[in-house]
């Protein structure tokens, strides 16, 4: 049986199962993310950036430009393979 596997988009974890979740808006609802990425990046994210409370939306903003840079870095290292 060839099992469906991907690639976590948002910290590169490779052999992930399942259906995964909607890593936007780290990248495309295409490209899919790992349980453990939902639950402590996309969803506080989501969660800080839609806050009334500038603080929050602040914290979203430098939270997201960090978790980006990383995506960034290890895209650019897969590709220099
Ligand atoms: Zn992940």
């Amino acid at each position: 049986m060839i099992e469906d596997t991907w690639t976590c988009h948002i910290c590169g974890l490779p052999y992930c199962s399942g259906f995964g979740n909607n890593p936007e808006p780290f990248g495309e609802y295409e490209q899919r993310c790992c349980d453990d990425c939902n639950e402590k990046v996309v969803i506080p994210i989501r969660i800080l950036s839609m806050s009334e409370k500038a603080e929050s939306r602040a914290k979203a903003k430098s939270f997201y430009d960090l978790i980006m840079k990383r995506i960034e870095k290890r895209l650019q290292k897969e590709e220099g393979k």
